[in-house]
């Protein structure tokens, strides 16, 4: 069987077999030098034909990946407006809104929305439009690990304008030229656009992806019980972040009520991962009060105490009576966690003394750094180890290859959100489910947690495709139990 081939194909060019062309393809992808230009001529197979596209990146999953997701995708984003010409998606803005309806109805097909207002792209801030770079790449992901057919899904930037300065003074940037839209008038907007995606596709999921932080707890609470939506950055980061403690308490035969957790970093991941702990704690009869006196945290104005003033409703539940201080060492002597978490984009942070400080109360300290990229993360895997002496249990937002100390060989674990979403997507878009609660997010750490292997917090990357499926399985089991179908 031969690709299809556009209108170009030139005269007399023979066709070859699927595995010739695959073959052939491969040759000319690995000729690409750049990253980027690597991206480009990924994004026109898609275009191409998306099947083809698929079955490539699955015989190389493992160079196709750095390029459509991180860390290569947030290069794309960034020079979106300049290296894109073709590519599927749309822009919604006040000017396309109308057209909408219209154009969401020549879809019918579509099943997995990944949307974004391009206001926080990974930890490059407001890409405006670019953000269709990151849409792109989660539909694309849904496709390779989730078996979603790419044709499927839709990637949608809202153009609500942006703040970027460099972007609104460049004659390239293809977004509304106008600073975002905000109060109001961008609630009226999403609200428009929610609804007309429940009038034309009613059974859609709606993944929420890179909203800043306080837009996307906030959407994501006023449209759960609207249509069948959840936020990866908050939801699919708890999840698999969930998955990694419940291993790691289990390695070092505690229980997840016997540890002490400090938050380093209050943001959309870290608040999203406390929350589920407490679901977790109140599902195994934990009461409130007690998981609350467990979990400490921390943001760029220190640690959040009852003393420190106005909290936002978010914060104020993890408000302790210490010591206001912005000191990570005096948090670390007065709240005495055995478990770091961060997600404060401090490179380095967890520094030597941390490390040690938190070996001595914990003696097998938990210790995640999960801030992205890898320049960004709190510690590496070497430092973890070295400094508690071969101890710390670790797991990273980035990718640390093992390490070596005292003969024995040490491997992180990359907390990634692929574990999460592709089955969660999945599920949601084979069953007419009302709502994707927080519970589910918890059964689906509980099950990566069981199929994780011996000396691994989660389950083998390499086995993840084959996984899916059933966590999505499992998921529309555990939705029944809870009535959501
Ligand atoms: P966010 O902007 O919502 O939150 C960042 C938080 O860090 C804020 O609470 C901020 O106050 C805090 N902070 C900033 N400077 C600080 C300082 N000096 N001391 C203490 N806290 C400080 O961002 P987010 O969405 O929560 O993401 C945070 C990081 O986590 C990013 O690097 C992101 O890439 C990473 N992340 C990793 C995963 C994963 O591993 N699967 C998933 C999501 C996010």
């Amino acid at each position: 069987m031969a690709l299809n081939r556009s209108i170009f194909q030139p005269i007399g060019y023979q066709n070859q077999t699927r595995e010739e062309e695959l073959r052939r393809r491969y040759l000319q992808f690995s000729r690409i030098q750049e990253p980027l230009d690597k991206f480009l001529y990924l994004n026109s197979m898609v275009e191409e034909d998306p099947k083809f596209f698929s079955e490539f990146a699955k015989l190389h999953v493992s160079e196709v990946l750095p390029i459509v997701y991180t860390p290569t995708i947030g290069a794309a984003c960034q020079n979106f407006s300049i290296i894109m010409n073709k590519f599927r998606g749309i822009f919604v803005s006040e000017h396309t809104i109308d057209i909408l309806e219209e154009t969401l109805k020549k879809m019918p097909e579509v099943e997995v929305i990944v949307v974004t207002d391009g206001e926080r792209i990974l930890g490059l801030g407001d890409l405006g439009v670019g953000g269709m770079g990151i849409s792109m790449g989660k539909t694309l992901l849904y496709s390779l690990f989730g078996g979603i057919d790419i044709k499927k899904t839709l990637p949608i930037v809202l153009d609500v304008g942006t703040n970027n300065h460099d972007y609104l003074n460049s004659s390239h940037y293809v977004g509304v030229k106008k600073p975002r839209l905000k109060g109001a008038e961008y609630e009226a907007f999403v609200d428009r656009f929610v609804k007309i995606v429940k009038k034309t596709l009613p059974h859609v999921l709606l993944q929420w992806e890179d909203f800043a932080k306080d837009n996307a707890r906030h959407l994501l609470k006023k449209y759960e019980n609207e249509i069948k939506s959840f936020n990866d950055d908050i939801q699919g980061t708890a999840g698999v972040t969930m998955a990694c403690l419940i291993s790691a308490v289990k390695e070092k035969g505690s229980r997840l009520e016997n540890e002490r957790i400090l938050f380093f970093g209050a943001g959309s991941a870290n608040l999203g991962i406390a929350e589920l702990i407490l679901e977790y704690h109140e599902s195994n009869g934990v009461s409130k009060k007690e998981a609350l006196a467990h979990i400490a945290m921390a943001d760029s104005k220190g640690l959040i105490t009852k003393s420190r003033g106005e909290l936002s409703s978010d914060l104020a539940p993890f408000a302790k009576d210490l010591t206001q201080t912005k000191d990570l060492m005096e948090m670390i002597r007065s709240f005495k966690p055995t478990v770091l978490i961060g997600a404060s984009m401090q490179s380095g942070i967890f520094n030597e003394e941390v490390i040690k400080e938190i070996t001595n109360l914990a003696k097998r300290p938990i210790i995640m750094a999960l801030s992205n990229p890898t320049s960004k993360a709190e510690c590496t895997l070497k430092e973890a180890i070295e400094f508690s002496d071969g101890h710390a249990i670790f797991a990273s937002g980035s990718p640390f290859a093992p390490v070596t100390y005292k003969g024995k060989i040490y491997h992180g674990t990359q907390a990634n959100n692929l574990y999460v979403f592709p089955a969660m997507g999945l599920m949601a878009s084979k069953c007419a489910i009302k709502k994707i609660t927080s519970k589910l997010f918890l059964e689906l750490a509980i099950a990566l947690s069981e199929a994780r292997e011996e000396n691994h917090l989660l389950p083998p990357f390499q086995k993840l495709g084959a996984l899916v499926p059933k966590l999505a399985e499992l998921l529309v089991h555990k939705a029944k139990d809870q009535r959501l179908i």
